[in-house]
């Protein structure tokens, strides 16, 4: 763990004022206490038994993000305290985050979760859907009151053709501003295009990332 990578990582995107994520999954209680001392308060975590038992050891104001797939029948375990969910890719999952953020008398910020890469395995939903659930929000304001809706989250192939990579992270950040052109109503909250890691960031941040989630740069390789 070198502390010195955050303070140039936050050099680096200070000029397109993105915020970096670290991604702390895998990764010790202590490593992230480090960074902690660092000033870092937004740690991204995706898988939700391990993002609970970090969040009870660890000081009350971190940001915890929930960077992963996440399954309805566990939302009601990161509820309470989640500062943002990043992938949500179906409506019944919205609907699920909101049922548990009104139990706890919270609004949960969420982003949608946009399928680009070329990759079967990658989760997300195409552009035309993403908008739909947006869209079926917006129609029932009154029962959606535990969430909102803070833009789009994206994750560009896993190749070595940068090319193909900036494609992706372009058709990304064009879903976000469509979402952004077609809520108005939102433009306070919805303010986040979530893209790039540690292979990508730059790319990320040059074709308009608003967030950045770094895990192996900050932490070491996981094993
Ligand atoms: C693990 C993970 C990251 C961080 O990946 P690194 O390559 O270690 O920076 C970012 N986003 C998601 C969704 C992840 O699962």
């Amino acid at each position: 763990m070198n502390c010195s990578v955050l303070q140039q990582l936050l050099e680096e995107t200070a000029p397109y004022a993105a915020t970096v994520v670290a991604v702390s999954k895998t990764k010790p209680s202590t490593a992230i206490e480090a960074l902690y001392a660092e000033g870092q308060r937004d740690f991204g975590e995706n898988y939700v038994q391990e993002l609970s038992e970090k969040a009870a050891l660890l000081p009350g104001d971190i940001r915890w993000h929930f960077i992963g797939h996440l399954q309805r029948n566990k939302v009601k375990y990161i509820a309470p305290f989640v500062q943002l969910i990043h992938a949500v890719d179906s409506l019944s999952l919205l609907e699920e985050i909101n049922k548990q953020a009104l139990k706890h008398n919270r609004v949960i910020d969420v982003l949608l979760q946009m399928h680009v890469a070329r990759e079967e395995t990658k989760f997300g939903m195409e552009l035309t859907e993403l908008l739909q659930v947006a869209d079926t929000v917006r129609a029932q304001v009154d029962l959606f009151s535990g969430i909102r809706i803070c833009g789009v989250m994206g994750m560009a192939s896993f190749v070595e053709d940068e090319g193909q990579i900036r494609k992706e992270m372009q058709e990304i950040r064009s879903g976000f501003d469509e979402l952004k052109a077609r809520f108005p109503e939102w433009k306070e909250h919805c303010t986040i295009c979530s893209m790039g890691m540690s292979s990508d960031y730059k790319i990320a941040l040059e074709e308009g990332s608003t967030l950045i989630r770094i895990g192996s740069m900050l932490f070491g390789k996981r094993v």
